[in-house]
């Protein structure tokens, strides 16, 4: 970290934040110019806040070098993170589809969704229980009922199940069923789920909030590693800018900065940054193209009876079109599908 003196910043000053970043247990070095004086603080600075120097009297400004998530970053960790999950791994060559409908609403619904995209290729399968939705007279999930059914679908199907967590009191019951635990959009700053899942070793997929920056969803899986929990899968899902034609807007370039920030996944849901089916499928062929890991899509066996997220759910022929258009992205740069055995 820098820290700016005022160009006429009293030794009193100068010596009083020397003082605070040993106290930090940071060593401090001192450059002199002509006009100003400016002091690096070397050390584990990460753990430190900026504000800590920046309310101190002569102190202009202050600039960080380093990055603020430590565990997250390829500086700590250059390679990527691959995480083996049931039968195919995140973060390596291989790239990862999820798929599965927004809630789940029934057992049929559930099972023949799920069959239908084990034959297209998916590798892991999603299905909402505890529906996080605007309104509160809308379908809120099915509670356990829809784990019980996951659980089937898991067995008949051999895939592993990724359902979103929305409270720390839910965590107990998630870890009974599922396989990832998938923080939503809306709870990537609810710090106390991200330390209750941080203490858990169950993989985590954490979405990026709609009005969240890199910066913040990078600090936001900091508090699940920090917890000793160290597979975590990011999210690009969209964010809220000025643009109405579509639910969001989809940050491609997070994919990249992401990759070239951290080591680890990162997957893209084209089904909520765009909101509209039919451009599902463009939006993830972009997202294999800009480097992502994988794929999270919703599908439903019937989208037009779907109690959420039905416009922009994919049928299953849909995906089994989506995967055939992802397979020749992947291979033009260089990655590949998992080879899915029925
Ligand atoms: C979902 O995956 O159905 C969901 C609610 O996603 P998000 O948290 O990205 O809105
Ligand atoms: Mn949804």
């Amino acid at each position: 970290m820098l820290i700016i003196m005022h160009p006429e910043a009293s030794q009193q000053q100068i010596d009083n934040v020397i003082n605070v970043i040993e106290r930090q247990n940071l060593s401090a070095h001192i450059i002199q110019g002509v006009e100003q004086t400016v002091i690096g603080a070397v050390g584990d600075s990460h753990l430190v806040g900026k504000e800590v120097f920046e309310v101190l009297p002569g102190v202009v400004g202050v600039t960080r070098i380093s990055q603020p998530y430590k565990l997250a970053s390829r500086q700590f960790h250059p390679s990527n993170s691959v995480f083996p999950l049931d039968g195919f791994s995140v973060g390596g060559q291989e790239i990862a589809l999820i798929a599965g409908p927004c809630s789940v609403e029934s057992r049929s619904q559930l099972l023949e969704t799920a069959q239908a995209i084990r034959e297209a290729g998916a590798n892991a399968l999603r299905g909402g229980v505890f529906k996080p939705r605007t309104s509160p007279y809308v379908f809120q999930g099915l509670g356990e009922e829809g784990l019980e059914y996951l659980a089937e679908a898991r067995e008949l199907t051999g895939m592993p199940i990724v359902a979103e967590v929305m409270s720390v009191a839910q965590v107990e019951l998630m870890i009974k069923y599922v396989d990832v635990l998938q923080i939503g959009a809306r709870n990537m700053q609810n710090y106390s789920l991200l330390r209750a899942i941080g203490d858990t070793r169950m993989p985590v997929l954490l979405k990026r909030g709609m009005a969240a920056t890199i910066e913040e969803l990078l600090m936001a899986s900091e508090y699940i590693l920090s917890g000793g929990n160290s597979r975590v899968i990011l999210c690009e899902r969209g964010i809220r800018t000025f643009e109405t034609a579509t639910r969001n807007t989809t940050d491609i370039n997070a994919i990249p900065v992401l990759k070239s920030l951290t080591h680890l996944p990162v997957i893209l849901d084209p089904s909520h940054s765009t909101g509209q089916s039919e451009f599902v499928t463009p939006v993830a062929k972009a997202a294999i193209a800009a480097g992502a890991d994988g794929l999270i899509i919703e599908v439903h066996n019937d989208p037009s009876k779907a109690l959420s997220d039905g416009r922009q759910s994919l049928t299953p022929e849909g995906f089994a079109s989506l995967v055939k258009q992802v397979k020749k992205v992947a291979e033009a740069v260089e990655r590949r599908l998992v080879s899915v055995h029925n």
